[in-house]
């Protein structure tokens, strides 16, 4: 294996080589995980009439202290009102359309009312319990910007503002491979020296929340023809991710028959542990991760270099890896050569998270890794990270 890449290089390469999907118009209540190709503006201000922040009385505050008649009732959605006279008060609801005249609402706790005639005891401040019109947005502004990855509070904001519909960059299609002769599905009964395949299910859902539409190909053997065809077809997908086979053992096939089949190379080999033997190529648009069939190594893969990749196909302003921080709860040694991931679990350690490895760190034990909710990163170097040191980490959850 040539000179590994750093994390920082493998992944900047892969950025490099992602060019933006094309954009498509999507219902804003199927949009949630999806990244704006084009600014979403408001069709509306917001409120769009002063509203009652309070179930209570509108007023003109300085008719205040002192009894009003009640002379309009005014629920939410009822249609604009009259205006309040002077000298007379209106019930209204939160959200309710303030009357114009009106320049104060006295919330119903802070009154006492009988039949048509409504007691005030304290003076009401101008502007009390009002939401001014356009004051969380006006018309025409920007509610979300290019580039967002629209969570639930960008939903409800473009909801809010009266758009029904966002042009966001298409989902990339990602096409999954396992490779290996020795892979059963789960649920069959294996035979001497077999394994259950799990890297296509760990793959596809660790890229699902990045929002790849995946697509897992069938498992193929270690045989030249059969890599040839499935590699063929996965390269027909914006991204074909393999796993398996990427290493420099005689059935390692995966990335002779993808440079056969026109894929080119941009590097093999990244000073992570788990995970070295990782490839990247493109051919065309499409780019070709070949992850390493351990499973842990996979996932590793997967999290640093192709969730990254599909966010940056779609033109998010942000593509990750996203690092948290937290302190180590014992020393962890570190690797002389490569940068490692440790899997651990989070506690509550006061003010910060703490991160305690959990046992069984090799690259096969995807069970005891399912014990653990962050991937401690532990940079390369000589010695330990000592006790209550300040470490980022990737969470599992
Ligand atoms: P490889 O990268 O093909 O040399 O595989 C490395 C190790 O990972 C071997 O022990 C394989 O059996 C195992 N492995 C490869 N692919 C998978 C998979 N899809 N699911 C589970 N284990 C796998
Ligand atoms: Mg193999």
């Amino acid at each position: 294996m040539a000179e590994l890449l750093t994390i920082e290089e493998a992944l900047a390469a892969v950025l490099g080589r992602a060019r933006p999907l094309s954009s498509e118009t999507v219902p804003v209540g199927d949009a949630a995980g999806r990244v704006l190709a084009e600014p979403a503006r408001a069709l509306a201000d917001l409120p769009p009439f002063p509203s009652s922040a309070m179930d209570g009385f509108a007023v003109r505050a300085e008719d205040t202290p002192g009894s009003l008649p009640i002379a309009l009732r005014i629920a939410a959605g009822s249609p604009s009102a009259e205006a309040l006279a002077p000298g007379t008060a209106a019930t209204i609801a939160t959200g309710g359309a303030v009357p114009e005249g009106a320049n104060a609402v006295v919330p119903v706790e802070r009154t006492s009312s009988h039949d048509s005639q409504v007691e005030f005891l304290e003076p009401a401040e101008p502007g009390a319990h009002i939401r001014p019109r356009g004051g969380d947005v006006r018309e025409g502004e920007t509610v979300v910007a290019p580039g967002a990855r629209l969570g639930p509070v960008q939903i409800g904001a473009l909801a809010a503002a009266g758009v029904a519909a966002v042009t966001c960059a298409r989902r990339p299609r990602v096409a999954i491979l396992a490779t290996g002769s020795e892979l059963r599905a789960p649920g069959e009964t294996l035979g001497a020296g077999q394994i259950y395949e799990s890297n296509r299910a760990m793959i596809a859902a660790a890229l699902a929340p990045a929002g790849a539409e995946t697509e897992q190909l069938p498992v193929v053997a270690d045989d030249d023809a059969a890599h040839r065809e499935a590699i063929e077809r996965g390269l027909a997908a914006d991204v074909l991710v393999t796993s398996g086979g990427v290493s420099v053992g005689p059935h390692d096939l995966v990335r002779r028959i993808e440079q056969e089949l026109g894929v080119e190379e941009t590097f093999w080999g990244v000073a992570v542990k788990p995970g070295k033997p990782l490839s990247f190529g493109v051919r065309g648009q499409t780019l070709v991760f070949g992850l390493p069939g351990n499973p842990v190594s996979s996932l590793v893969g997967a999290l640093l270099f192709v969730r990254p990749a599909l966010l940056a196909l779609q033109g998010a302003a942000e593509c990750g890896p996203d690092f948290e921080w937290g302190h180590t709860a014992k020393p962890f040694r570190r690797n002389a050569h490569r940068d490692e991931f440790v899997r651990a679990r989070r506690g509550a350690g006061g003010e910060s998270v703490t991160l305690e490895p959990v046992t069984g760190q090799e690259s096969h034990m995807i069970v005891r890794a399912a014990s653990a909710d962050a991937l401690v990163h532990v940079p390369r170097g000589s010695g330990e990270i000592s006790a209550g040191a300040a470490v980022r980490y990737l969470a599992l959850a």
